[in-house]
C-alpha cells in the first residue's frame, strides 16, 4: 500500500477527475465522498483537495491551511446532517491502523454506537 505514491492512488485520481466521483461536498480545499464500503449509516471520506499528503508525518507547514480546512468540514457537515448524537472522526497512519490508501483521508462515522477504546 504504502509503495504507492499518494499521486498514484485512487484518490488523487477522484481528484483530478481521472475518476468520475459525485461528492456529497466540495470546496477548494476539501471533498467529500461517501465511502464505497460503509461502516456506519453515515460514512464520509473527507480528502484534500491539494495537499497529496500520504502520511500526516509527511505533512508540511505549506499543508497547515489545508489540514486545519478538512476539521472546519467535518464539523460544518456534522451540523448539516444533523449528527447532535454523536460521530467519530477517524485518521488510520500506518497498517497496524488499517490505511489502506497512502492518501490522507478523514472518516467521518455517524448513525450507531461506537466502542470506547476502539478495536
Ligand atoms: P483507510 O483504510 O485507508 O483508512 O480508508 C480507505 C477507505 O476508502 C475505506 O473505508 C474504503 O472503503 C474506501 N474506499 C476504497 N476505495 C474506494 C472507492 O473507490 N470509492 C470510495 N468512495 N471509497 C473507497
Amino acid at each position: 500500500v504504502f509503495d504507492t505514491p499518494p499521486s498514484d492512488t485512487i484518490f488523487a485520481k477522484m481528484i483530478r477527475g481521472e475518476i468520475k466521483v459525485d461528492p456529497v461536498y466540495q470546496d477548494d480545499h476539501v471533498i467529500v465522498l461517501k465511502d464505497i464500503n460503509p461502516q456506519a449509516p453515515t460514512h464520509l471520506l473527507l480528502l484534500p483537495k491539494k495537499a497529496q499528503i500520504g502520511l500526516l508525518r509527511n505533512a508540511s507547514e505549506s499543508d497547515a491551511e489545508t489540514l486545519g480546512r478538512l476539521l472546519t468540514v467535518a464539523g460544518n457537515l456534522a451540523k448539516e446532517h444533523n449528527l447532535e448524537e454523536g460521530y467519530r472522526l477517524v485518521i488510520n497512519q500506518g497498517t497496524k491502523s488499517q490505511q489502506s490508501v497512502n492518501y490522507l483521508h478523514v472518516h467521518l462515522l455517524s448513525g450507531r454506537q461506537f466502542s470506547w477504546p476502539p478495536g
